[in-house]
């Protein structure tokens, strides 16, 4: 499995490239105060934080029973998107607690989400599944794998070109969930017509 540090990583600089590159250019403009910088502060913390916690039993785990093991709650994988109503809670709720604004803490939630579901598809690449749908299917699904469908497994065009958009959505939500999020928080992503 991928390290904390590589998930965190992945979703601050991969997903959240175009944020980096937003900040940078505040930064360059000299546009970023205090203020600004602590909310930023906060929609990283809380990033970073949910992108971890599909592996929070792994920190119970080595504590209580010296495992790495890091699959499940009771009966419940935490590598699924049923588990990431925790991800959610936890971000809405410091959201709100911080700024008590119910639709800064609604768009925290939908982060929270996207930070949850980016370890899911890493650990999906690098694992080759993850039982995302628990408890409608219980097996693993590999979004990746399904990717590599190939023209003749398909049986027709039609079908290769649904599976070869609905994989590929699945990782575009997840990233629009993020932008979506990070746009209410102040992040403009424009186009400017050349005039
Ligand atoms: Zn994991």
């Amino acid at each position: 499995m991928p390290y904390p540090v590589v998930h965190v990583l992945f979703f601050l600089f991969c997903v959240g490239a175009a944020a980096i590159f937003a900040i940078t250019k505040a930064l360059s403009r000299k546009e970023l105060n205090l203020k600004n910088s602590t909310e930023l502060l906060l929609i990283a913390y809380i990033g970073s934080m949910c992108t971890l916690f599909p592996d929070l039993p792994a920190v119970y785990n080595l504590f209580t029973n010296g495992t790495l093991d890091h699959i499940s709650v009771g009966s419940i994988p935490t590598h699924s998107i049923l588990f990431s109503v925790t991800a959610v809670l936890f971000g809405t709720a410091i959201e709100y607690a911080l700024y008590r604004k119910v639709n800064k803490a609604l768009y925290m939630g939908v982060f929270a989400e996207s930070a949850f579901l980016t370890h899911l598809l890493l650990d999906d690449i690098v694992e080759g599944g993850c039982p995302y749908l628990y408890p409608l299917y219980n097996g693993n699904i590999s979004v990746f794998s399904i990717m590599d469908t190939g023209f003749a497994d398909a049986g027709s065009l039609s079908h290769y070109l649904a599976i070869s958009i609905a994989t590929v959505f699945c990782v575009f939500i997840v990233i629009m969930m993020a932008l979506f999020a990070l746009n209410k928080f102040g992040f403009e992503f424009n186009y400017k017509v050349k005039k």
